[in-house]
């Protein structure tokens, strides 16, 4: 069977096929580095990474590049006023611009650690490739795609006749919606145009260019970064839906408009992570950072888990009840797991024809367009029949191993069912060690008391055959 991937572009899903056989090139728009990302930008980084992995799950070897945006995503007005998000950043917490990009790199790198998501092939900064953005801003220029205005350049969105063509809208449209709400830039030929270089020799980030001394224009790095890692055409370009437009469509009308070759062959958006039926989002205060949710006792598998429930192509409320409920099957996942080592039962080749139905059904459900939730349900499917197995004793230790085999493969694509390392306390610690020993004296009152205390402290304790297991309450 052939993978399967719904491509914005044509609207439709399309058979994946990539430009280099066996070879898969693919750029995912990566933070701002102003602040923590918040859980909408994890499912973002989830998606790019459970479509990375997939794709090497199905044999191809995948060269991925999320960039790192810490110059110039700047919103209309945030141009008119000169002042930036990593300025705002740099003031907000009395620090230097580049400190805060450093701070906040680091901080996307560990959640995206936490989240199991595999490093990508490189991390390029915005601030590196400056040189790579004024190439480009020349060749359009060259080319009568851009125009030099008052030191800052913008691309004649009049002049690419496609214009459009990822996110349905057109000129006529644009114009018509614009309205008065945006301010009239009079240096612009049309107020479509966007900018490539910003002349402002007051940005706390700027360089000099054939044109002012000034910085690039958060779209223009996409396509610079985009062309220097991967090639003029590339396989894959993912975002949030947020990025379709004018992000991603001003991607393509720059890179085309300067290589005269498609720039991406399949566009693939992830909807976004809501919130009360709203984009959570910084702007609207209405996010949670992983932190906030491990400090009210949720690991990042179970959020990563959460995330794999509902499709990507799907927008997902976010709430503290569908994560309570991600666990619970989470941890039933895990029990399996362990409770794949205790099997003891006679050899029954029903295993193995379950096995290859199972295996079977998820790449059906993956190469669907990425269908998890369908995945996960032919995986909780399995489980319940192997259970039952299990619990007729009618399955060997052998069966138990290929079984667990499957299961790790299903997760190099899933990446949820390592258990998180989880930081007990000091004072838990010692508690358990005592609780331990009163259990061995068979000091059963002492021993609850113990966990009571425990639990104040907001942990739990099970007892279970390999001795006390230890969770973090919620
Ligand atoms: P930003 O730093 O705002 O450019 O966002 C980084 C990535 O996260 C982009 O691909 C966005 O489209 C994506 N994103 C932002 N908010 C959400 C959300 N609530 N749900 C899903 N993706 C999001
Ligand atoms: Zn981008």
């Amino acid at each position: 069977m052939a993978i399967k991937f719904y491509n914005t572009l044509s609207k439709s899903k399309e058979v994946f096929k990539p430009i280099e056989n066996k070879k898969v090139r693919m750029y995912t728009c990566g933070p701002t580095v102003y602040d923590y990302i918040h859980i909408g930008n994890l499912r973002a980084y989830v998606f790019s990474d459970i479509l990375r992995r997939y794709l090497e799950y199905s044999g191809y070897n995948v060269k991925k590049i999320v960039n790192i945006t810490d110059v110039g995503h700047l919103t209309h007005e945030e141009i008119e006023s000169g002042i930036d998000k990593m300025e705002k950043a740099a003031k907000r917490e009395d620090k230097d611009v580049w400190d805060i990009a450093e701070f906040y790199i680091n901080a996307f790198k560990k959640d995206c650690e936490e989240m199991n998501i595999k490093e990508p092939y490189k991390l390029p900064r915005a601030t590196e490739h400056i040189k790579e953005m004024i190439k480009l801003v020349e060749k359009l220029i060259e080319k009568k795609y851009a125009y030099i205005s008052n030191g800052s350049v913008y691309f004649d969105v009049h002049k690419f006749k496609d214009y459009g063509k990822l996110s349905g809208n057109t000129i006529e449209k644009l114009e018509a919606g614009r309205g008065g709400r945006v301010k009239h830039n009079p240096d612009k030929k049309s107020q479509l145009d966007f900018a490539l270089w910003i002349k402002n020799e007051n940005h706390i980030m700027k360089w000099e260019s054939p044109w002012s001394v000034g910085y690039p224009g958060w779209h223009l790095e996409c396509s610079a970064m985009s062309m220097k890692y991967l090639g003029e055409t590339i396989d894959i370009h993912t975002g949030g839906e947020d990025n379709i437009f004018p992000h991603h469509e001003s991607e393509i009308a720059q890179s085309e408009a300067a290589n005269g070759k498609k720039f991406v062959n399949c566009w693939m958006h992830v909807r976004h992570l809501l919130i009360e039926g709203e984009k959570m989002s910084k702007s609207l205060d209405n996010f949670y950072t992983l932190q906030d949710l491990i400090d009210k006792g949720h690991s990042p598998k179970t959020i990563r888990y959460l995330f794999l429930n509902a499709h990507y192509r799907k927008p997902m409320n976010f709430t503290m009840e569908s994560l309570g409920a991600a666990k619970k099957t989470l941890d039933s996942l895990i029990e399996f797991m362990e409770k794949l080592d205790e099997v003891d039962g006679k050899k029954n080749p029903i295993v193995k024809e379950l096995i290859e139905n199972v295996k079977m059904e998820f790449r059906k459900a993956m190469d669907d367009d990425l269908n998890t939730p369908i995945a996960l349900s032919a995986i909780h499917n399995f489980i319940s029949k192997i259970n039952k197995l299990i619990d007729e004793k009618n399955m060997c230790k052998r069966d138990a191993k290929k079984i667990k085999k499957t299961m790790q493969e299903f997760d190099n694509v899933l990446g949820v069912l390592k258990i998180d390392k989880i930081n007990v306390p000091k004072e838990v610690k010692k508690l358990l060690k005592q609780r331990r020993i009163s259990r061995k004296n068979k000091d059963f009152k002492e021993s609850d008391e113990i966990r009571e205390k425990i639990k104040k402290l907001g942990w739990e304790v099970q007892d279970t055959e390999k001795g006390q297991k230890i969770i973090k309450r919620i």
